[in-house]
């Protein structure tokens, strides 16, 4: 089954919830722009694409990944999640996602400059500040965007900053944005276990995924008194259940190596992870992880999706049965992209603003997304998951600019 499916069927299911019309679920379940290349790099042929998914509410905003599993679904899904997610958050952006397929763990540093550079030489003509905004996804990293920025420069004529985010400090960067997805999902987390679990301490989790989000919100948690007592990379987990040392795991992988070379923890498989008795499981690795294969056999109280996806639809229902409360990807990973929305804000205006202010407003931004979120879904009373309560938010307000818009 297609990931875009997924899509498809929820939508179907916000239909019957909110009313909705056809032409509504139709504007609602196709792109607005798909641009597709082959990259060129050195006689090597790379595909590669940008989607705009929608832009009503602004110009399109979402990462570039980078991964051997990149198609065409893929990336339609997530500049589809990415519109949610930036609708949820009152961001004033519409939803895009690019990719290029290939694998960059056996790619050197001269080939990924090249394929960063040829991929802006590809789609300039589709980005800048007020059209289309890139910014980091997996496996891409403020370098790239820093080649990126470059590239664009050169093309264009002229500096423009706002054009991508996630970029160095020196160039334009914030510093509040490396680790800022998973600042936003620990306050998610930290709002989301008081109301739903009764505390928020001393809780046990579990982490799928240990990138970027997945390593910080570990170190976030456990500096918290959450006790995590299993975590995976790509390789495989390990787990203890009396609690893993995070620093040491974090020393591991900085240094290039696998969770599973930290000793005093048993290896365990990435299945067997997702199925661990925890308080709380965070899935901060890639898409559909969760399916009807293996939903019936998750034990944790409650999931967060910090990874994009993890969770399919025909998963959902039965979680949704099981009790087990998930916070959607488009709330619980909405860190990341709000704080890109301040270094874009500060690129556009030349203002500096205080880190300290930033970092308040994200936390306030966060919490009262999740209010937002959890207050529609006890007003549809057992008729909507968390995930349909966020989306029926977020598409009410894209429907409600396009409806201004004169579009339906
Ligand atoms: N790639 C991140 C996401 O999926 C961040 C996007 C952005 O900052 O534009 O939310």
């Amino acid at each position: 089954m297609a990931t875009f499916d997924n899509i498809i069927s929820r939508l179907a299911d916000i239909k019957a919830i909110e009313n909705l019309s056809d032409k509504e679920i139709a504007l609602l379940s196709a792109p607005k722009r798909v641009k597709y290349a082959e990259l060129d790099v050195d006689g090597k042929k790379y595909p590669a694409w940008r989607i705009l998914f929608n832009d009503a509410l602004g110009a399109g905003k979402g990462g570039i990944r980078f991964h051997p599993d990149v198609c065409e679904d893929e990336v339609k899904s997530l500049s589809f999640w990415m519109a949610v997610k930036n609708s949820l958050a009152g961001l004033p952006y519409g939803g895009a996602k690019g990719g290029v397929k290939f694998d960059p763990k056996t790619t050197d540093k001269a080939t990924m400059e090249k394929i960063s550079r040829a991929y802006i030489d590809e789609f300039y003509t589709v980005l800048g500040q007020d059209v289309d905004i890139p910014a980091p996804d997996v496996y891409t990293n403020a370098q790239i965007m820093g080649w990126m920025l470059d590239e664009f420069e050169k093309k264009v004529g002229h500096h423009e900053p706002g054009m991508i985010t996630g970029k160095p400090i020196e160039l334009g960067g914030s510093i509040l944005r490396g680790d800022a997805t998973a600042r936003g999902g620990y306050m998610v987390i930290k709002e989301m276990s008081q109301t739903i679990l009764g505390t928020n301490q001393g809780l046990k989790v579990s982490i799928q995924g240990f990138g970027n989000a997945g390593l910080n919100i570990a170190a976030m948690l456990a500096a918290d008194g959450f006790k995590i007592t299993a975590v995976s990379d790509s390789k495989g987990g390990v787990y203890n259940e009396a609690g893993l040392d995070i620093a040491q795991l974090v020393a591991v992988k900085t240094r290039g190596g696998a969770v599973q070379e930290l000793e005093s923890a048993q290896k365990i498989t990435n299945e067997e992870l997702l199925e661990l008795p925890v308080d709380i499981m965070v899935l901060a690795a890639l898409e559909n992880q969760i399916t009807v294969a293996n939903a019936s056999r998750v034990q944790a109280r409650c999931i967060v999706e910090l990874a994009n996806g993890p969770i399919d639809y025909a998963a959902d229902k039965v979680l949704f049965e099981k009790k087990i409360m998930v916070v959607p990807d488009i709330l619980a990973n909405s860190g990341g992209v709000i704080v890109s929305y301040f270094e874009w804000c500060q690129n556009r205006t030349g203002n500096i603003v205080d880190n300290d202010y930033l970092s308040e407003l994200l936390v306030k931004k966060m919490k009262s997304a999740w209010q937002e979120v959890y207050n529609k879904y006890q007003e549809k009373n057992g008729q909507a998951d968390l995930r349909l309560a966020a989306y029926i938010i977020a598409l009410n307000r894209i429907l409600a600019a396009e409806k201004y818009r004169g579009q339906i």
